[in-house]
């Protein structure tokens, strides 16, 4: 008889974005002559920049004659991206990674889910509370967790982030192995100076523990004095793993490509206590369960660092963080205080209040979609993500909607 993983029976009855698509259709389907303006999901709204384009479209040609076509690419990904990627985004600012540590892929989303299975099931896990919801749920179906209870996972370790803390997480109490850290972060839109980010990495050298640095936002960052790369930071090439990907500077949502960086010196222990590469383990579960990106997606994400993809990618981060301050600004000026939407493109609001609550007034009566914080953890109760990602005229008018309703 077939049997199901029962992991997947302990999982929140819908993932976040589905509860709210669901009422947004029924808001919808009830009031047709509304026209909803999506602040919620994180999805960008911009066309991919031309450069991009054009080296897209290009590698397509490549594919249709016998002297330039490619089949199965390397598994890691290209050499030209990955080099681009490791001169530009990291050696440029002194962080020494190299292309060879660099795995392409079609998603943070699916690195940051997955990276999980090659540490052991009986790990302690941390995990900022609030959270962006892949870490904790691919740890719920891999079995490392207990059942949910009031709203936390059992065996897990909670970093709390609250307006006490400007949703800067402390070191955990006790010793933990694996702790996911996102800077700039989803949702609370907070960042992490290089002193913070050197406690955690001194804390994972201390207690022989792994951090998972997702920087999936680095692009926004405008204050110079941020680090964009956990690998900036002293002793990290010993303790982490960074995650990047080029949905949100580039516009590759759709698109779908990503990497992550495993450094050559990382290792965890096997059960003897012998020290095992991590980068060979990862190495093995790409090559084993992925065949890569598609050369023209490839090709297209290295044109992000051409003179003229760059000066695109610039535009485009610009104009959603143009849209955040905005938002910011009219936010603060109704009297509610707001976090992120500088260095960031979404801005964490404080309602003081219930999350759903205030998530049902701006559908319900401005026909506005936010996210509501409780969904990203019980931290994230009294809040609401508002995301950069939209037309500036529909930005304006959601905030017009919004002021008359508050
Ligand atoms: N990491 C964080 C923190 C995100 O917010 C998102 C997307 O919203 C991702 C990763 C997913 O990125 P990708 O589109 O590369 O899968």
């Amino acid at each position: 008889m077939i049997r199901i993983n029962e992991n997947y029976l302990k999982l929140k009855a819908s993932y976040l974005f589905a509860d709210i698509a669901r009422r947004v259709q029924a808001h919808q389907e009830a009031h047709p002559e509304t026209e909803i303006i999506k602040l919620g999901i994180g999805d960008v709204t911009e066309p991919l920049p031309v450069a991009c384009r054009e080296a897209f479209h290009k590698a397509v040609d490549d594919l249709g004659c016998r002297e330039s076509f490619h089949g199965y690419g390397p598994e890691q990904g290209y050499s030209f991206l990955r080099d681009a990627i490791a001169e530009n985004d990291f050696q440029s600012r002194g962080a020494d990674i190299t292309a060879d540590e660099i795995f392409v892929s079609d998603g943070s989303k699916c690195d940051s889910g997955n990276i999980q299975e090659i540490f052991a099931q009986d790990i302690t896990i941390a995990v900022p509370d609030p959270v962006y919801p892949v870490y904790v749920d691919t740890n719920v179906m891999a079995g490392r967790t207990g059942s949910c209870v009031d709203g936390r996972y059992e065996n897990l370790v909670y970093l709390e982030s609250t307006p006490q803390n400007d949703y800067l997480p402390g070191l955990p109490e006790q010793s933990v192995d694996l702790i996911y850290l996102c800077f700039p972060n989803n949702p609370t839109g907070a960042t992490a100076t290089a002193n913070q980010l050197q406690q955690w990495v001194d804390y994972a050298r201390g207690n022989k523990a792994i951090i998972l640095f997702d920087a999936a936002y680095e692009s926004f960052i405008r204050d110079d004095s941020l680090p964009h790369s956990i690998y900036e930071i002293e002793g990290a090439r010993e303790t982490a793993i960074e995650f990047r990907s080029f949905s949100k500077n580039a516009g590759f949502t759709g698109t779908r490509c990503a990497l992550t960086v495993v450094p050559k010196e990382l290792m965890a222990r096997d059960s003897n206590g012998v020290a095992q590469s991590v980068h060979a383990l990862w190495s093995r579960r790409q090559s084993t369960k992925f065949n890569g990106v598609s050369y023209p997606v490839q090709k297209a994400a290295a044109a992000v660092y051409s003179k003229a993809g760059r000066r695109e990618i610039a535009q485009l981060t610009d104009y959603y963080l143009g849209n955040a301050r905005i938002i910011r600004e009219k936010m603060t000026a109704r009297g509610l205080t707001c976090a992120g939407g500088e260095n960031s493109p979404y801005i964490w609001i404080n309602t003081g209040g219930d999350s759903w609550e205030f998530f049902d007034l701006l559908l319900n009566k401005a026909g506005v979609v936010c996210t509501p914080g409780v969904g990203f953890g019980n931290c994230g109760q009294g809040h609401i993500r508002l995301s950069a990602f939209n037309k500036r005229e529909s930005i304006a008018e959601a905030l017009e909607r919004i002021s008359s309703v508050l």
